[in-house]
């Protein structure tokens, strides 16, 4: 379990032990064969995950979930989860990512139709889809139209790497009512697996977290109802950004959770494993390499857990969360890559989760804006 560098409440170190014992005896049992399996949905740990609300806690207690809506507790559940494995990990708390925007941007009836689900005991998938294949990091510049017709609005475009896609019952789409005014054209809507003009493509294959399914969306003249739109018109990319500035926490947790894992095992080889007549952590630069992995899993830890305290405060946390996902991205994939080397020739063997969390840590650095974009970011903010 992470070393815990602030006095917690009891509840919370209560869902910590759960998500860890989890993480230990339901996530990493499985982990390398999902991976092996590539693109095969794990509903098996996901029906477990659910059947103990692991995948509403974070849903708000009126609509059946958790109650656990506070950055802070979900930074621990996302980092006991992802030290299991960060696929796994991210899937089980998928949801959070698509009931954002509907919390932040839709009303009473709409969070009814589209959250309460969730926390039923077979939940659907939600997914959120913002990118495009020619819209990544700059997601203002959405190209996918929503045309308004007689009782909604007819959606047309592509959307890419959308993660549960295919698996999912509900998307939030962002769509522009406005092209060409960039950021004040973009509008939330919801659409539901079936909808005529909706479709999905084949999943892509990944290089790791392939726990999660991704896949491209078409829309075609899609109809969507006006009762399916989250928020007025143009508010669609106010709810993105509020939804990113808070799973980067999560997301800078999960890297920890990664890092962590990558940290312990290493640390147990160079603990057993004799090179020269002693144990290779006994050599001073594998020991010095261990010293590292360890500043950096806490740093990433504080960072988040500061971004998580600050968000739960209620103030602005665009700078703490990017500083969060910046580092801890980055500590993920030093540390994993550590771990491999730490590992030696059995570091690059299958046989060892180390190689599959430097491939799963790889994607953390890019997802929900890139390292650029984060360093972007907080330089922006530094000079403003
Ligand atoms: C596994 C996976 C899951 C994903 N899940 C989802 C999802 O559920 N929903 C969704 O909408 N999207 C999802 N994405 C998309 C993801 O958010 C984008 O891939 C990411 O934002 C980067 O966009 P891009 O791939 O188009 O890269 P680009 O924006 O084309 O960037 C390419 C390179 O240029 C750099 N770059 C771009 N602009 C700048 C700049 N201004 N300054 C410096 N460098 C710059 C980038 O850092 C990067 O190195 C997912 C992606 C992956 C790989």
């Amino acid at each position: 379990m992470a070393a815990n560098l602030v006095e917690l409440s009891v509840e919370q170190r209560e869902v910590q032990r759960l998500c860890c014992e989890f993480a230990e005896r339901e996530i990493r049992p499985v982990s390398l064969a999902v991976d092996a399996a590539d693109t095969d949905m794990p509903w098996d740990v996901w029906h477990k995950a659910a059947a103990l609300g692991l995948t509403s806690l974070m849903l708000p207690a009126q609509l059946g979930g958790g109650g656990m809506e506070d950055a802070f507790t979900q930074a621990l559940v996302q980092e006991e989860l992802c030290f299991g494995c960060a696929g796994i990990g991210n899937l089980i708390t998928s949801n959070g990512f698509f009931a954002k925007p509907v919390l932040v941007l839709g009303n009473e009836e709409q969070a009814r139709r589209w959250v309460e689900p969730l926390a039923s005991e077979r939940p659907p998938l939600g997914a959120l889809a913002s990118t495009e294949p020619g819209v990544g990091s700059d997601a203002a510049a959405i190209t996918t139209t929503a045309a308004r017709v007689d009782g909604g609005y007819l959606l047309s475009g592509q959307k890419s790497w959308v993660s549960n896609a295919g698996p999912a019952d509900f998307y939030v789409v962002f769509a522009t009512v406005a092209p060409g005014t960039r950021s004040k054209g973009i509008t939330a809507f919801v659409l539901e697996k079936g909808d005529p003009g909706f479709g999905i493509g084949p999943p892509i294959k990944k290089m790791g977290q392939r726990a999660i399914v991704n896949a491209d969306l078409f829309l075609e003249d899609c109809f969507v109802p006006e009762d399916r739109r989250l928020g007025d018109e143009g508010e669609g990319f106010r709810g993105l950004m509020r939804t990113f500035d808070h799973s980067r926490i999560t997301l800078g947790a999960a890297a920890t959770g990664l890092a962590r894992a990558a940290l312990e095992y290493a640390l147990e080889y160079a603990k057993t494993r004799e090179q020269f007549g002693k144990p290779i952590g006994e050599h001073q630069a594998v020991g010095f390499r261990l010293a590292d992995m360890a500043v950096r899993v806490d740093a990433s830890r504080l960072l988040v857990w500061r971004a998580a305290r600050r968000a739960d405060a209620g103030k602005d946390v665009s700078l703490e969360a990017a500083m969060a996902k910046l580092h801890a991205s980055e500590a993920a994939m030093w540390c994993t890559w550590a771990a491999v080397q730490t590992l030696g020739g059995w570091g690059y063997s299958r046989e060892y989760p180390v190689e599959k969390w430097m491939r799963d840590a790889k994607l953390e650095e890019i997802e929900e804006g890139t390292s650029d974009i984060q360093r972007l970011i907080i330089s922006r903010l530094l000079l403003a």
